[in-house]
């Protein structure tokens, strides 16, 4: 339960909220308390034979309990009747229950309040947390287990957090006036609780313990079971028309499988609970009454003592049976608040690491210096030593075959990726040492599958930018050479784009893409230029956005086309982690077997 009660703790954050909450509860406990207590003078009424009405009654009482007496204006007003005695008591009660469901109420509307503000606070700090992990943490576990965790997880620790405040606080109350009540009609049920409480505390405990493990697991498969939906949902195009539908089938099934067995496993536990509770419950009331009858036939005890005593107690039981389901709830709440401490408890990037230098804007080079990486689990470095100089302004391309590490050595210039060993100067300054905002506010990074939102085109556009005017907005879609597409589309700037540019080409895609970049005026552009998708017109257009928005900065690109590489001042090739050469189209033609070969082989491709 340690994890959900590291949660449950944030409950105290509002105290004043819970206290108030806790003492509703009181209140509507204490009513009915007072409501089983009222029956006593009720029975008393209609089948004592004294005769006697309240007032009388009130008498004898404060003769027999001098400290805590009724006041005498009260008593001169009660009544002497007994109809009319009943009649007030009836009253009472009335009143009574009137007040407890009003504090009852209060009670749960406060409760629920809380939990749902609490959830919501540990929802936004999980995907505040998650969304400053470094990428490769997200990439290593999956998108999809962490999107599980915030946004499923924290739901059951709703639940188990309601069931923490609301029902169990509001049972237990209950439950601990039903039973003061019982033991002031017979103090000997003391007794019975003395026995019973621990038999049930460990029945609880037991079945907590294999509800948690259950939990763990139907979490852990539904995971999946999301990722396989998500898998299936997103790539549906690829899916369609490779016929796979069977194949994701097979795979739902088969987690959603796992994730049956899985929930079965809690299930036995959480159903067997109550039962158990409930046959111990009686079991005892049986005994209870064998006692009593032996108490009754020798006079000790009154019957209707016995009674009253007897039905505070099931109100009592009644009041803790559901304390069964609720405790699963909670221990249920357990696997989901580990599994959201994980995330938490993973350490960011330096997102907001005031005490490092800020990075000052690039206006000389920027120098890798030796520079290796492998990806975790990875069997040969991505990175091999590779050193590189560039002059600021310099438009330089970079090719290689697939895997060869390109897009490796775009991560690590934004630190997306950081070197196993070596180093990445920028104008003097070690980039791992500065303030990672400063770096990445003036990198422009435009990647081959550009993220689009739901939302407008221009609120794409300012994305990462807060607070871009609207004419920097049309300026940078101007100068991305992109406002032709946007003012054909109805609404112009303003029109609504699906989800992932879905209604979009790649070409005007990856244009909103440079639109972006530019309207953050970075003095860095990275480019991973598209392999497919774009046709020529957008090529030519991107290409002449990149040569009129490179001016004045300096621009690496990913190069697959010859005419990116034809339009920079210098060529890089790399293969397997390495630079191999370095210089212009014709030289490295002439001397190059690896340029040779991946222009002879039409890995690069010319605009049509
Ligand atoms: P390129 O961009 O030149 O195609 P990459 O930089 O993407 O090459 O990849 C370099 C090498 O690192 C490849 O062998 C690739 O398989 C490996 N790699 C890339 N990303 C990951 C990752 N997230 N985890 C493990 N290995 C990776």
């Amino acid at each position: 339960m340690g994890p959900f009660l590291s949660f449950a703790r944030l409950l105290l954050r509002s105290p004043a909220q819970l206290a108030l909450a806790l003492l509703f509860a009181t209140i509507s406990a204490a009513g009915l308390g007072a409501g089983l207590l009222s029956l006593e003078p009720v029975l008393d009424l209609i089948i004592g034979d004294g005769g006697a009405g309240l007032a009388e009654m009130a008498r004898q009482y404060n003769a027999k309990v001098p400290w805590i007496g009724i006041p005498d204006a009260l008593v001169e007003r009660l009544p002497d009747g007994r109809f009319d005695s009943v009649l007030v008591v009836l009253g009472g009660l009335a009143v009574l229950t009137v007040i407890g469901a009003t504090a009852n109420f209060l009670h749960q509307y406060l409760a629920l309040s809380l939990c749902t503000r609490v959830v919501a606070r540990v929802r936004l700090d999980a995907f505040r947390h998650a969304i400053r992990l470094p990428l490769g943490d997200i990439v290593r576990r999956g998108p999809a287990e962490f999107t599980s965790r915030i946004i499923r997880d924290s739901a059951e620790l709703h639940a188990g957090l309601v069931a923490l405040t609301s029902r169990t606080a509001a049972q237990l109350t209950k439950g601990a006036a039903a039973f003061l009540a019982a033991i002031f009609f017979d103090w000997r049920v003391v007794v019975v609780a003395a026995i019973t409480g621990p038999l049930l505390a460990i029945i609880l405990r037991k079945s907590g313990k294999r509800i948690r493990r259950g939990t763990r697991g139907a979490l852990r498969q539904q995971e999946v079971l999301l990722r396989v939906a998500s898998e299936s949902l997103q790539g549906l195009k690829a899916i369609k028309t490779s016929t796979a539908e069977g194949a994701m089938l097979g795979r739902f099934k088969a987690a959603n499988r796992e994730v049956v067995v899985e929930e079965l496993r809690a299930r036995t536990a959480r159903s067997l609970a109550g039962p158990l509770v409930e046959s111990i419950g009686i079991l005892v009331v049986i005994a209870l009454a064998a006692l009593a009858v032996r108490e009754i036939i020798r006079g000790s005890m009154t019957f209707d003592q016995f009674v009253l005593s007897l039905g505070s107690l099931a109100v009592a039981a009644g009041s803790i049976r559901p304390l069964t389901g609720l405790v699963a709830d909670m221990q249920g709440a357990s696997a989901p608040a580990q599994r959201l401490r994980e995330i938490l408890e993973l350490p960011t990037e330096e997102l907001r690491d005031r005490s490092r230098p800020r990075l000052a804007r690039h206006r000389h080079w920027i120098r890798v210096e030796d520079v290796s990486f492998t990806y975790p689990g990875g069997t040969s470095k991505a990175l091999d030593g590779v050193s590189l100089e560039l002059r600021h302004g310099e438009h330089v391309a970079i090719v290689g075959p697939n895997g060869c590490g390109k897009s490796t050595l775009l991560a690590t210039l934004v630190r997306l990726v950081v070197p196993d060993s070596g180093r990445v100067l920028m104008d003097g300054a070690d980039i791992h040492t500065m303030q990672l905002p400063s770096l990445r506010q003036q990198i422009g990074f435009v990647t081959q599958e550009s993220i689009i939102v739901r939302g407008t085109v221009a609120a794409n556009i300012s994305l990462g930018v807060p607070g871009a005017t609207r004419a920097a907005i049309v300026e940078a879609a101007r100068r991305a050479h992109a406002e032709g597409f946007i003012m054909a589309l109805a609404g112009g700037l303003d029109a609504e784009v699906s989800e992932q540019g879905a209604s979009l080409s790649g070409g005007q895609r990856q244009r909103l893409a440079i639109a972006r970049a530019l309207l953050r005026d970075p003095s860095i552009l990275l480019l991973d230029e598209a392999t497919s998708q774009i046709d020529s017109e957008s090529e030519l257009q991107i290409a002449q956005a990149i040569a009129e928005f490179g001016r004045e900065r300096t621009v690496i690109a990913v190069a697959h086309r010859l005419s990116t590489m034809l339009a920079a001042d210098r060529i890089v090739v790399m293969d397997k982690g390495r630079v191999v050469d370095t210089g212009m189209h014709e030289e490295l033609l002439s001397r190059c077997d690896v340029y040779g070969r991946l222009v002879r082989g039409q890995m690069l491709t010319t605009p049509a």
